[in-house]
């Protein structure tokens, strides 16, 4: 790690060259590598010298990007995964023992209430949840045997935040580890082990990539837990494509470039819709009248890529106006050059029962707009035009 600015770290941090100087680092698309000797062979496997051995155990490609996202997220060590959901299952699964119990947000990613509603207590971990409205409250769901404290911030669909700061002294308080699916803001906007998260999740399927082409994932943080999730990783497989290394890492090349228009646009759109009359309500971190703004403005460093707003006429309104949008993508993708719109109570989110959906505030007629990077008055203007 050297001082230089972070969009140059992002761009100038890559593999060393081979010997055919190339600029732009290459596609190692190779499942193992060649041994010079019998007794180089025998080193490796001793762990007597490093090198690449096979391409589920590292890569150079793979190497690459944890790296580059290590230096981002200022941690010591990480592992990158075939989707976020791996990342996610991957930290659990190695962290978590029979009879532990992890402490969450309610308002997590879909897929990972279903890891800790459906899939851990087959192995005795036990979960609940606290809501992001009562921080307060958090404390006394804390047991004895609560050994995660697992958080997404800001929310999604909801743009809720958590207090990194106030979370991080709670989980060392009571000597949790606290784990942070970092999705939504990526690792330009804001730095959970600044606040003292132990390990963050990011799917690179989203503002990583940027462009809506592939599915990975990626676990980062401090050396202790990640040489466990490490060790989970390589034995049950759960490994990342060097293809899709090699596409991600180019993609953070243009990470904060990125990021910056993204949230230029959010908030564009963002603040042109406060004062329409078909508007109940609409949210954004860095929006004044968003009631976490001071929050934001700490733990962010733009409000992110995300919109979510209120149309007035609940779900039919909120059809209507779907159906009426030219330009903006009816997706349930986030982190895209696109502009796509969703509805989360009939799509991403509609497995939840309408009190569970009520308790994480997703109402009938709330719309996600996942802002991309087309011309921002071309996106108003679709989004107006649909809206009126
Ligand atoms: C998409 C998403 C995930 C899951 O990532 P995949 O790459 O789809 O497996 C996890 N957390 C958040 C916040 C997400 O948006």
């Amino acid at each position: 790690m050297n001082n230089q600015q972070e969009e140059t770290k992002a761009i100038r941090n890559q593999t060393n060259r081979t010997e055919q100087r190339e600029h732009s680092t290459p596609l190692f698309m190779t499942s193992s590598f060649v041994f010079d000797s019998a007794e180089h062979a025998r080193a490796l496997f001793a762990d007597e010298i490093k090198g690449n051995v096979y391409s589920r155990y590292s890569n150079p490609n793979v190497d690459e990007f944890v790296a580059k996202i290590c230096d981002m997220e200022k941690a010591q060590s990480g592992v990158a995964t075939a989707s976020g959901m791996s990342a996610i299952f991957s930290s659990l699964a190695a962290l978590l023992e029979q009879g532990d119990h992890v402490l969450a947000c309610r308002s997590l990613f879909g897929s990972s209430h279903q890891i800790l509603s459906g899939i851990l207590p087959k192995w005795g971990i036990d979960f609940s949840y606290g809501n992001i409205d009562n921080p307060e409250k958090w404390e006394s769901r804390i047991e004895d045997n609560t050994k995660v404290l697992f958080l997404e911030t800001p929310s999604n669909p909801g743009l809720d935040l958590i207090d990194l700061e106030w979370a991080g002294k709670l989980a060392d308080a009571h000597n949790l580890i606290l784990i942070v699916d970092n999705c939504f803001a990526t690792p330009y906007l804001q730095k959970p082990m600044e606040y003292g998260a132990d390990v963050v999740l990011h799917s690179a399927t989203k503002f990583i990539d940027g462009q809506g082409r592939g599915i990975g994932g990626i676990a980062v943080g401090k050396e202790r837990y990640l040489e466990e999730i490490s060790f989970f990783c390589r034995h049950s497989g759960p490994a990342l494509s060097p293809f899709n290394a090699w596409m991600f890492s180019k993609s953070l090349e243009t990470l904060p470039a990125r990021m910056d228009r993204h949230c230029n646009n959010a908030l564009a759109l963002a603040s042109s819709l406060e004062d329409h009359p078909n508007v109940d309500w609409v949210k954004y971190p860095h929006l004044e009248s968003h009631p976490q703004y001071n929050l934001a403005k700490k733990q962010m460093k733009k409000g992110g890529g995300v919109v979510s707003f209120n149309i007035s006429g609940g779900y039919e309104a909120a059809k209507q106006f779907l159906d009426k949008l030219n330009t903006l993508s009816l997706s349930a993708n986030l982190g895209d050059s696109r502009t796509i719109a969703t509805h989360p109570a009939s799509t991403t989110h509609s497995s939840l029962t309408e009190e569970e959906r009520a308790a994480v505030n997703i109402t009938s007629g709330m719309i996600r707009i996942a802002v991309g990077l087309e011309g921002k008055d071309d996106i108003l203007e679709d989004v107006h035009q649909a809206l009126n």
